[in-house]
C-alpha cells in the first residue's frame, strides 16, 4: 500500500491487446488505442488533442461505374455483365479470398484470410503482386495498418557508380537484412537489364519510379503521353509490383514552393515541375491518370502515388505546398479505386518530431485510410553520415501514428550511393523502427521474441541470447571481443557488478535453472567465424590477434584453465541449496540498523 499523499497517486493507462502471444511479463499489453481491425483505426496511437479524425469513407465509396450496390438481404456489390476481376482489389470486392490473400494471412498470423480480403476491399491494405512477378519467385506480402509495419530498401545503379551484378547482390543483402520490399531507383547503367534481373531474383515486391527510364537519352521537355504510357506498360510487363507516379504535383502548386529553403527535392517532382514550366501545361501524369490506371490494372501493379513536393528540410515541413499536394493525392486515390487499382500513398521526408502525428493522421483522413508509405522522416538536418539514425527516430513515430511502410535511409543519404554495408545499416535501423512501433501498437505476437530474449538474458544463457538477436554475428563478435568465454557476467560490468548474476542468485526463476534455459554444463565459446572476425576487423580498434590475446588474459584472470569455463560463485550452489538459501533470506526479518 502506497503511503504517498492522495494527490500524488497515479494510475496506469488502460492496457489493451497483448503484444505477446504468451502473455509474458509484468507489462502484459499495450497503452495504444484499442485495436479495431476492420475499422479505420486498426492498430493506432491515441490522438493528441486536435489531430484529424479518420475519414468515414473507404474504397467501397469509390466503386467503378456500372456496379450495383447490395440489395436488401445481400452483402455484396454486383459487377456489370461481362466484367472480369483482375486485381486483388477486384477479387476482394467480389468477396473472393485469393491465394495471395491466404498467403498474406499465413505471414500475418493475427489476421484471418477473410480479414485480409476485407481490408483490401476497403483500400486499407495492399498486396503488391504483379501477375508476371507471381510467375517468378515473389512471396506475397501486404502493406496496411492492420498488418505489421513494413520496411522498404532503395537501391539502384547511378550514372557514376554500381552495376547490374552489384545491384542484384545488394537485393540479396537487403532481403537478408529484413527488407519487405525493394525499390530499384537506377538512373545509370543498363536500366532495363538491372530491373529485369532484380524482378527475376527477388522474393519481395519490387517498386520503381518509371519516369527515370523515360527520360534516359531524352530531355525532360521531350516527355510526352506516348513515352509515358509505353514506358509504364513496358515496366508492368517486366513484373514490377508497384510504381511511384508523381501525379500529385500540379501546376497551381508550383508558386507555393517559392519561399522554401530547399525547393523541390523529389527527383520525379522536380523533373515534372520543369516540364510544366517549359510547356505551361498541367502535369502530364495528372492528365493521363485514367489511362495510367488502366495499364496498372491489367497487370495488378499497385500505385505508390509519389509526393513530389515533400519537404527537403525541417523548415519546409507541413507547408502549403506539401498539404496542397496531399489533397490531390487523396483525389488520385479515389480515382484509382474507381479503376480497381490498389493504392498506397507516399509521404515525407524531413519533419520535426512534433509534426509527425499530424502528418500521419491528415493523410489517413484525406486518403481514406490508403496505406501511407513514408521516407523516414528525418527529425533533424545536421547529422549527415548518421541520417539512418535521425530518420529512424522519425520513422518509429510515423509507424506508431499511422505509416504502414517505412522507406529506409542509409548512412549515405544526401552524400553518395549506398554500398552493401550501408544497405545493411539502413535495413537494421528501419527494422528497429518498425518493430518498436509494432510492439507499442500491441500487434499480437510482436513481442514474443523480445520476451524470449529477456528470459535468455536473465538466465545469462549467452548462446540463446545471441541466437535470438537480430544480428547474431555482430552480437557474438562484440561479446567475444572482450571475453571469449560464456560465463555468468560479461565485460560490461564485470563479475562483482553484474546485476543479472546477483539477481539470478536471489530468485529461483532467474537462477538460470528454469527448464527452458538450463545452463548446467560449463561452456567454452566457439571460435569466431570468419564473418564475426571481419566485423571486429571493420571496427578497426584492435587486430583480431590482439583481441583474442586480451580475451584469453581475461579468461585466465577469472581462473579458467585452458578449455574450461571461468567460474563464479553462483556455480558452487546446487539447485536445492540455492533455493533453500533464497527462501531463508526472503523469510528473514529485516535487519535493524
Ligand atoms: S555484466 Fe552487466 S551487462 Fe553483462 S550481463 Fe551482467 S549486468 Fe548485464
Amino acid at each position: 500500500m502506497s503511503d504517498r499523499p492522495a494527490d500524488d497517486r497515479f494510475e496506469r493507462p488502460t492496457v489493451w491487446s497483448n503484444p505477446s502471444s504468451r502473455a509474458q511479463g509484468t507489462t502484459p499489453g499495450s497503452f495504444a488505442a484499442r485495436p479495431e481491425i476492420g475499422g479505420p483505426r486498426s492498430f493506432c496511437s491515441p490522438d493528441t488533442p486536435g489531430m484529424p479524425q479518420p475519414s468515414d469513407r473507404t474504397a467501397w465509396d469509390f466503386m467503378p461505374p456500372g456496379w450495383t450496390p447490395p440489395r436488401a438481404g445481400e452483402t455484396r456489390w454486383t459487377p456489370p455483365p461481362g466484367w472480369t476481376p483482375v486485381t486483388q482489389l477486384d477479387f476482394a470486392r467480389l468477396g473472393v479470398v485469393t491465394a495471395e490473400m491466404a498467403r498474406v494471412a499465413e505471414r500475418e498470423p493475427h489476421l484471418t484470410p477473410e480479414q485480409v480480403r476485407d481490408e483490401v476491399a476497403a483500400g486499407r491494405l495492399v498486396i503488391p503482386a504483379n501477375k508476371v512477378h507471381l510467375g517468378h519467385r515473389l512471396d506475397p506480402m501486404c502493406i496496411g495498418r492492420a498488418s505489421r509495419t513494413k520496411v522498404n530498401a532503395n537501391m539502384g545503379a547511378s550514372p557514376v557508380s554500381s552495376s547490374t551484378a552489384e545491384e542484384v547482390e545488394k537485393l540479396r543483402w537487403a532481403e537478408r537484412w529484413g527488407a519487405d520490399t525493394v525499390m530499384d531507383l537506377s538512373t545509370g547503367g543498363d536500366l532495363d537489364a538491372t530491373r529485369d534481373a532484380i524482378v527475376r531474383n527477388s522474393t519481395v515486391p519490387i517498386g520503381t519510379v518509371p519516369i527515370y527510364s523515360m527520360i534516359l537519352g531524352r530531355r525532360i521537355e521531350d516527355l510526352d503521353a506516348d513515352v509515358i504510357l509505353k514506358g509504364l506498360e513496358h515496366q508492368a510487363r517486366q513484373g514490377v509490383d508497384y510504381f511511384t507516379v508523381h501525379a500529385g504535383v500540379r501546376r497551381e502548386h508550383l508558386p507555393l514552393v517559392r519561399r522554401r529553403l530547399i525547393g523541390i527535392v523529389s527527383r520525379g517532382g522536380s523533373l515534372l515541375a520543369k516540364w510544366m514550366l517549359v510547356h505551361r501545361r498541367q502535369n502530364p501524369m495528372y492528365e493521363l491518370w485514367d489511362e495510367i490506371c488502366e495499364i496498372l490494372r491489367r497487370f495488378d501493379v499497385t500505385f505508390s502515388i509519389g509526393d513530389g513536393l515533400r519537404p527537403g528540410g525541417l523548415a519546409d515541413a507541413t507547408d502549403e505546398a506539401q498539404l496542397a499536394e496531399l489533397e490531390t493525392l487523396g483525389e488520385l486515390t479515389e480515382r484509382a479505386w474507381r479503376h480497381g487499382v490498389q493504392v498506397m500513398v507516399e509521404g515525407p521526408g524531413h519533419v520535426p518530431f512534433d509534426q509527425i502525428e499530424y502528418n500521419m493522421k491528415l493523410q489517413r483522413r484525406l486518403c481514406h485510410g490508403a496505406p501511407f508509405y513514408v521516407l523516414g522522416p528525418l527529425v533533424t538536418d545536421i547529422f549527415p553520415g548518421y541520417d539512418h539514425i535521425t530518420s529512424c527516430i522519425g520513422a518509429t513515430a510515423a509507424a506508431y501514428h499511422g505509416a504502414a511502410m517505412l522507406c529506409y535511409v542509409t548512412p549515405k543519404e544526401h552524400l553518395g550511393l549506398p554500398k552493401k554495408d550501408d544497405v545493411k545499416q539502413g535495413c537494421i535501423a528501419y527494422r528497429i523502427a518498425a518493430h518498436a512501433a509494432d510492439v507499442a501498437l500491441g500487434i499480437p505476437g510482436t513481442r514474443d521474441r523480445d520476451d524470449e530474449l529477456t528470459k535468455a538474458r536473465a538466465a545469462l544463457n549467452w548462446e540463446k541470447h545471441i541466437e535470438l538477436s537480430f544480428d547474431p554475428d555482430t552480437a557474438r563478435a562484440y561479446h567475444d571481443e572482450d571475453l571469449d568465454v560464456d560465463t555468468d557476467f560479461c565485460a560490461m560490468c564485470g563479475h562483482d557488478w553484474c546485476s543479472v548474476r546477483i539477481s539470478k542468485e536471489i530468485v529461483e526463476f532467474t537462477s538460470g535453472k528454469d527448464a527452458d534455459y538450463a545452463w548446467r554444463q560449463p561452456k567454452v565459446t566457439e571460435a569466431l567465424s570468419a564473418e564475426q572476425r571481419e566485423i571486429l576487423e571493420r571496427r578497426g580498434v584492435l587486430a583480431p590477434e590482439e583481441i583474442h590475446r586480451l580475451a584469453s588474459k581475461t579468461r585466465s584472470r577469472m581462473g579458467a584453465a585452458t578449455g574450461q569455463k571461468a567460474s563464479c560463485h553462483s556455480d558452487y550452489a546446487d539447485d536445492e541449496e540455492a533455493l533453500r538459501l533464497q527462501e531463508d533470506e526472503l523469510r528473514a526479518e529485516p535487519a535493524s540498523r
